[in-house]
């Protein structure tokens, strides 16, 4: 049995209250992000077949598999709901510039920060996004089709790191055997979508576990300049996508990958911790996100050298905490 929880009806009634829908998620959009959007778009526009409602912002070629974004002219709109999905701060929403939108309606599980919804379903402790898209279909009267199961399910994955990670929860699995159980997807098959990889970002997996350094309090750190993303012919988005491989190595309880982004003239930083609340640190850096994985934005190597004391600092005052715990 799946709780229902309250905020669904309302949510269901805004999205039959609208004629036009734009969904809307954060720029870099990983697995969770992009499935959620797809998944919720095609479930509106099965359920509801006449109205308009698209999904918005850049595509990604490596997630073409989720399917395919739509390119719409903002200025059209100005009766349109706008659904924003995974992500708590407007300035990070992607494809709304010009975008005269009548109501906001938030569905997150990061913590709140600027965006405030008319109706506004913030769930910290859900594992992604994409659960809480599958819980609001699963429980609606919003159509799920195998597509669309399809798609929440690897978001699942991807966004819990396979059911590793700490907001993975008795309700993730629950979803998780409704939408297999309803749409029959074959989700071993799957997997490829999420997890191939070529030759050259498993060598440079290898070269950041050669390169990673490690610090007394259990920080483990790299920066990665330009030179090295161009030489392993990867992209600025590997390291994030690569962060979760580096859990459980004993010597490191945060870890954090700080690559040269030459476009933007920064250092786009991925964090992750098995300890220490990480995301307080990254707020003083241009960033945010989870407890436990958050992301920021760097602009010299002397901000470099004080994110790297802070984080460093993080991990001191955790194992202080831990030790005094203890005794
Ligand atoms: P990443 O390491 O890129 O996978 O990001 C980890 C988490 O931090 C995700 O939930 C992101 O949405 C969030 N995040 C990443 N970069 C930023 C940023 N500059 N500001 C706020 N949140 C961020």
């Amino acid at each position: 049995m799946i709780i229902i929880t309250n905020p669904i009806k309302k949510i269901y009634k805004k999205i039959k209250d609208y004629n036009q829908i734009i969904i809307a998620r954060h720029v870099g959009p990983d697995p969770d992000a992009i499935a959620s959007q797809i998944a919720l778009r095609d479930s509106i526009r099965l359920t509801f077949p006449n109205k308009e409602c698209y999904a918005v912002g850049s595509g990604v070629s490596k997630f073409k598999y989720f399917g395919l974004l739509d390119k719409i002219e903002n200025e059209k709109y100005s009766n349109a709901l706008l659904i924003v999905l995974d992500v708590p701060n407007l300035h990070r929403v992607d494809g709304i510039e010009n975008l005269k939108y009548q109501e906001i309606l938030k569905i997150d599980h990061h913590p709140a920060e600027d965006i405030k919804g008319e109706v506004d379903w913030t769930e910290e402790k859900a594992c992604s996004t994409c659960q809480l898209i599958a819980e609001l279909i699963l429980n609606s009267p919003l159509k799920l089709d195998k597509k669309i199961a399809s798609n929440l399910y690897l978001g699942i994955v991807s966004d819990s790191d396979r059911f590793l990670l700490s907001y993975t929860s008795l309700k993730t699995f629950q979803i998780i055997e409704a939408l297999i159980s309803k749409s029959k997807i074959d989700f071993p098959s799957l997997y490829t979508y999420l997890y191939e990889r070529s030759l050259d970002e498993v060598k440079f997996q290898g070269y950041i576990a050669e390169n990673l350094k490690v610090t007394e309090n259990g920080l483990g750190y790299i920066i990665i300049p330009n030179e090295i993303i161009k030489k392993y012919n990867v992209d600025l988005a590997t390291p994030s996508n690569l962060i979760n491989n580096f859990n459980y190595i004993k010597e490191v309880i945060v870890w954090t990958f700080i690559t040269e982004d030459i476009k933007s003239q920064s250092y786009k930083v991925s964090i992750r911790s098995h300890g220490p609340i990480i995301n307080k640190t990254a707020s003083n850096f241009h960033g945010g996100g989870h407890k436990y994985a958050s992301g920021a934005r760097l602009t010299s190597e002397e901000e470099i050298n004080t994110f790297i004391a802070a984080l460093d600092n993080d991990c001191l005052e955790y194992k202080r905490a831990s030790i005094s715990n203890i005794s």
